[in-house]
């Protein structure tokens, strides 16, 4: 689903903010389902991806571990990852008839596909991955659109935040003085971010913002 790429790598003409139209609009995918499938776990979730998805299904951060996400080993954090079910190569949220099961909570990177996001120091631009969907005849959409965030420009301040605790905890992590201060550094994030509970009846984006910053 997600290529590797770094900024060099991207022509000027495929670097694109929020308020750019890009030929995205794939007619409601039709029963298509290839960016659900034949990946390998990539798509690391941040604490707003699982806020929605234990929303959604009900579920604490806990009994998702082995129903659909999984914690992995990634640039040094342990972070939560969607599972994908080896046999049938797809993602667990993906229903019989092909269709997410999730839509509504589906994770960030779900939403922003076939777009990507890369970082540069605190900022990010969206680039598109030009082979990455087969729908032919895609329409033009404005990516804040195709995001489909109620309150974008807080999200784009959540993504940014979280970016930059990431690599912080990622120096810190490739710093460590072993496996148990790294481990206990991925504890911290774990806990503070995906169990502990938020306050229920108030946003969920000002209170990722308030941790974040405690944790800087
Ligand atoms: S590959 Fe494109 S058309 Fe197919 S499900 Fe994904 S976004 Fe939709
Ligand atoms: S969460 Fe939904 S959109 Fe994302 S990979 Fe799984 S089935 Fe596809």
């Amino acid at each position: 689903m997600l290529r590797e790429v770094s900024a060099d790598m991207l022509t000027p003409e495929n670097r694109f903010g929020a308020g750019d139209m890009v030929k995205i609009g794939c007619n409601d995918c039709k029963g298509c389902s290839d960016c659900c499938r034949d990946m390998e776990a990539t798509i690391v979730l941040d604490p707003y991806d699982v806020y929605r998805l234990t929303q959604f299904l009900n579920q604490s951060f806990e009994s998702l571990i082995g129903n659909g996400v999984e914690l992995s080993v990634v640039d040094g954090l342990i972070l939560p990852l969607l599972s994908m079910e080896n046999d049938k190569g797809c993602c667990r949220f993906l229903d019989e008839t092909g269709r997410c099961s999730v839509h509504p909570a589906r994770p960030g990177i779900c939403r922003l596909y076939p777009l990507g996001r890369i970082y540069e120091g605190d900022e990010f631009f969206y680039f598109l991955q030009t082979d990455a969907c087969p729908a032919k005849n895609k329409t033009k959409v404005k990516i804040k659109k195709w995001l489909s965030e109620e309150n974008y420009t807080g999200y784009e301040a959540f993504v940014r935040a979280w970016h930059g605790l990431i690599v912080k905890k990622r120096q810190a992590a490739a710093q460590a003085s072993g496996l148990e201060e790294q481990k206990a550094l991925s504890m911290e994030l774990l806990t503070t971010f995906y169990v502990n509970g938020y306050r229920r009846g108030e946003e969920i984006l000002p209170q990722l913002m308030e941790r974040i910053a405690k944790c800087m």
